[in-house]
């Protein structure tokens, strides 16, 4: 009899998961756990929260819903807390198991965990096997090896788009053979040290967790509305649910797989129309993918002060002040005050917000760029170790971007993409 763990982290879907469909190939028995790791509800250097409240109740939707998919197969979800090295190879002797399942992480932090619990594993003759299960294109199929993707995105897609293919998805299974699962025991936001967020009714989206939605939401945004026929056109604006697919906090957790999204996007492309906007969503994935793959190539140097620059740029002092203003949306630029205040409430920004937000944090206060990075990483509903914090090191200049430094224009911005004033009346004189 073969008993095997499937350790689920931030995959949280059946459809499109490869390690669930290879532990299901290779076990008799399986074993679906999610560890809720007591270091992502720690504090980080700089004094934020790694999980704050938004993220943390979509992550419990999420798995609430997870556990829904995996009972109609048969399964059903384990929910542990503590520090995954422990916890899981406890888990691994109370069911017998030789084998765990898991996704293969990049992150420096996430890496080191893995290792950690696949050390302890094998202590007790258990093995740990990981796969790669959160891009669009596979590492493995790209045209460079890790260490030679070239650091300027335009390079990277050219050839990526040219010489490789995206392969299909992975189906869901039909059943998973399981021990009896007892009924599914979250934890509440109290147990996690966390605050019910309060809804904003000024928020973009009522987001809310798990793979159903996630579905329900890329089905909204192509088939129902025919929304990215526009997308390139809005994708820039500030208000509300439409201007773009808001498929990021599904894609974080892994209720969504980018896959999933291409071949949709195919399908809807074959039954009604391509054009720019539908390839644009591809653009954007791949950017994703980008952040993953240097990631990969430069480990934890994204973390650091200097990035991947060889120069460690000028040591910046801390100034409290300048940060809580800029935190609590009172810095006096309206523009920037408005999207930090939807951060703040409802712990989302556009695209455009955030690049601006970020720009005026570095370039304009002069702040350490990997605090306002530990911000978004607390605040973000949508967090992605690699869209962040590759996102931040690009603006603050010591990323991949090819320019020497990029400074935005606040007040250019805010006449161009809130030109009636519109966004910022919202968040500045609304309540
Ligand atoms: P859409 O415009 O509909 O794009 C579709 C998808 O493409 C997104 O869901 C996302 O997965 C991907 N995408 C789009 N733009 C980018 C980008 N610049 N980098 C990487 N992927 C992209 N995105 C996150 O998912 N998590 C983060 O933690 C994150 N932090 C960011 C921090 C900064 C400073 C900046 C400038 C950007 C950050 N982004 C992050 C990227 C981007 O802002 C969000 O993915 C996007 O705003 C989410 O909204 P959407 O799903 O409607 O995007």
């Amino acid at each position: 009899m073969k008993r095997s763990i499937l350790w689920f982290k931030t995959d949280l879907r059946l459809n499109d998961n490869e390690t669930l469909i290879r532990a299901i190939e290779k076990s008799d028995v399986i074993v679906p756990v999610y560890c809720f790791d007591d270091y992502h509800f720690s504090e980080t250097e700089f004094g934020f929260k790694k999980t704050g409240s938004f993220r943390a109740k979509f992550l419990l939707e999420s798995l609430g819903n997870l556990d829904k998919n995996l009972r109609k197969n048969g399964s059903g979800l384990i929910i542990l807390k503590g520090k995954p090295e422990v916890e899981i190879p406890k888990v691994a002797r109370e069911f017998a198991c030789s084998k765990v399942y898991c996704k293969k992480e990049v992150g420096s932090e996430e890496k080191a965990k893995e290792k950690l619990v696949e050390e302890n594993l094998w202590k007790q003759k258990c093995e740990l096997e990981t796969f790669s299960t959160s891009t669009l294109y596979y590492a493995t199929d790209l045209p460079f090896s890790i260490k030679d993707i070239p650091d300027v995105f335009t390079t990277f897609r050219k050839k990526t788009e040219k010489e490789t293919n995206i392969r299909n998805i992975v189906e869901s299974p039909d059943s998973i053979p399981s021990p009896h699962i007892p009924e599914l025991v979250l934890p509440s936001l109290k147990d996690l040290g966390l605050s019910e967020p309060k809804y904003d009714k000024r928020s973009v989206l009522n987001f809310i967790g798990g793979e159903d939605e996630a579905i329900n939401r890329l089905n909204y945004y192509f088939k129902e509305s025919k929304l990215i026929l526009n997308y390139k056109q809005t994708r820039n604006e500030l208000v509300g649910g439409d201007y773009s697919s808001k498929f990021s906090a599904w894609l974080a957790n892994g209720c969504l797989s980018p896959r999933k999204i291409y071949h949709e996007l195919k399908l809807f492309e074959a039954q009604y129309q391509s054009n720019e906007s539908t390839y644009w969503m591809i653009f954007e994935l791949l950017w994703r993918d980008y952040f993953r793959f240097m990631m990969k190539k430069h480990q934890n140097k994204f973390f650091l002060r200097q990035g991947i620059k060889l120069q460690a740029n000028q040591e910046i002092e801390v100034d409290n002040k300048k940060l809580n203003q800029w935190i609590n949306g009172e810095t006096g630029v309206d523009f920037i005050d408005a999207n930090m205040l939807e951060l703040k409430h409802t712990g989302f920004m556009s695209n455009r917000g955030r690049q601006n937000v970020a720009s005026y944090f570095c370039h304009d206060l002069n702040l350490d760029w990997r605090i306002g990075a530990s911000y978004f990483e607390q605040q973000l509903i949508d967090y992605d170790v690699c869209s962040n914090w590759g996102n931040w090191a690009y603006i603050a200049g010591v990323g991949n971007d090819p320019r020497e430094k990029r400074v935005f224009s606040i007040d250019k911005q805010s006449k161009e993409y809130d030109s009636k004033n519109i966004y910022r009346n919202l968040w500045l004189t609304q309540n």
